[in-house]
């Protein structure tokens, strides 16, 4: 038998999550993105609860032809593009979208000969200072890859880096706007939090072409918010969790006033306490550094993590859930409690807990 850990992939919530970035950004193509193993829910899977999406974006070219394999017909974009001349070769045959974002990247590309043209999204930086040409050159690297002949349908694409706070893309975008208010090409902008914006980030310049512009939603689509506020939660959002972590309770240890709990003796008992131990830890992607009190449900009822997450084991305080018992079932986030405030307590963002689940946890798919 294995571990009694899983995590329930709930396809009918990424099929809602996606007619929810959709309704917010009507007019627009969507880019479903699904890198990171569709933020680790599967990309496979996700692909099957994303078949209204336009298209599919991710980072790992070994994915894109996968999707291309089990038969995605469908626009696949490469959100960092090639990395290498065999990767041009691989777009070419398996007609992948591909980023351009640096000058190194667009020689290459002019120096690979292919066997179709390749529609390109040109990154440019508005601020984030990752990847990207630097938006006052928007001009002059369109008209660039406008030349090459092996250049199909060109698209203007940004990144906000601040788009998760209030106007926080407001200057991104002005910058944006105003170094390609006359390039009659379409745009791509809006991740998550701006799909939310989508009223005023839409499409673009005044000479934004909305019907061809993409967005790009991530986050949304597995139900985590993409916001930091609390006020902004996925369930305000109407967003549905897509990932149900659950485990069992696999001893409970009865403890005095004074007696400790786990490594390094980080949790004392106040009182008589009832502790359960449950079947995970880091190893299956539960973060190390959640602390005392971040909640999991037992049988239902939230109840505090006390002392240390180890390896494969967390110790959480019963006393308060009587009829907790070996066999109980244990969620860890999910559809009855946010990935978002574990996060939270944990010092990081619903994000990482997602990707974060390890391949030693069964993917079950309801
Ligand atoms: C990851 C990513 C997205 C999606 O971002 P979310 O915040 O998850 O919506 C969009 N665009 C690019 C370029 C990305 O790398």
């Amino acid at each position: 038998m294995p571990r009694p850990i899983v995590a329930t992939i709930d396809r009918a919530a990424l099929s809602h999550n996606l007619d929810v970035a959709r309704s917010l950004t009507t007019g627009a193509r969507t880019w479903a993105v699904v890198k990171a193993d569709a933020y680790g829910h599967g990309v496979l899977t996700a692909a099957s609860a994303f078949a209204d999406a336009d298209g599919l974006a991710l980072i790992e070219i070994e994915n894109a032809i996968r999707l291309r394999e089990s038969g995605w017909k469908k626009p696949i974009l490469l959100l960092e593009g090639c990395f290498s001349s065999l990767d041009w070769h691989a777009a070419g045959e398996h007609r992948l979208s591909v980023v351009i974002h640096s000058d190194e990247q667009l020689s290459e590309f002019e120096a690979t000969p292919l066997a179709r043209k390749l529609d390109v999204f040109l990154k440019f930086n508005t601020g984030m200072n990752r990847l990207g040409f630097r938006i006052e050159r928007a001009r002059d690297v369109a008209a660039r890859a406008e030349q090459y002949e092996g250049t199909g349908e060109i698209t203007l694409m940004t990144h906000f880096a601040c788009a998760d706070e209030p106007d926080g893309h407001l200057d991104a975008l002005a910058r944006f706007n105003a170094a390609t208010a006359d390039l009659r090409y379409a745009r791509s902008l809006a991740n998550s939090a701006a799909c939310f914006d989508f009223g005023r980030v839409g499409a673009g310049g005044s000479a934004g072409t909305a019907q061809q512009d993409w967005v790009r939603p991530g986050i949304m689509l597995y139900g985590a918010t993409p916001f930091s506020h609390a006020s902004r939660s996925a369930m305000s959002l109407q967003l549905k969790a897509a990932m149900t972590v659950t485990t069992e309770v696999i001893a409970i240890q009865s403890l005095q006033p004074g007696e400790r709990v786990g490594y390094g003796a980080a949790y004392t008992a106040k009182r008589n306490e009832r502790i359960a131990v449950i079947a995970c830890g880091y190893a299956d992607g539960y973060p190390r550094q959640a602390p005392s009190g971040t909640p999991v449900l037992v049988d239902g009822q939230r109840a505090p993590i006390a002392g240390r997450v180890s390896m494969d084991k967390i110790t959480v305080d019963v006393t308060d859930v009587p009829l907790a018992r070996v066999g109980s079932q244990v969620q860890l986030w999910g559809d009855r409690l946010a990935v978002d405030e574990v996060a939270n307590a944990a010092g990081t963002i619903g994000y990482e807990l997602l990707t974060a689940i390890a391949a030693r946890v069964p993917r079950r798919i309801v």
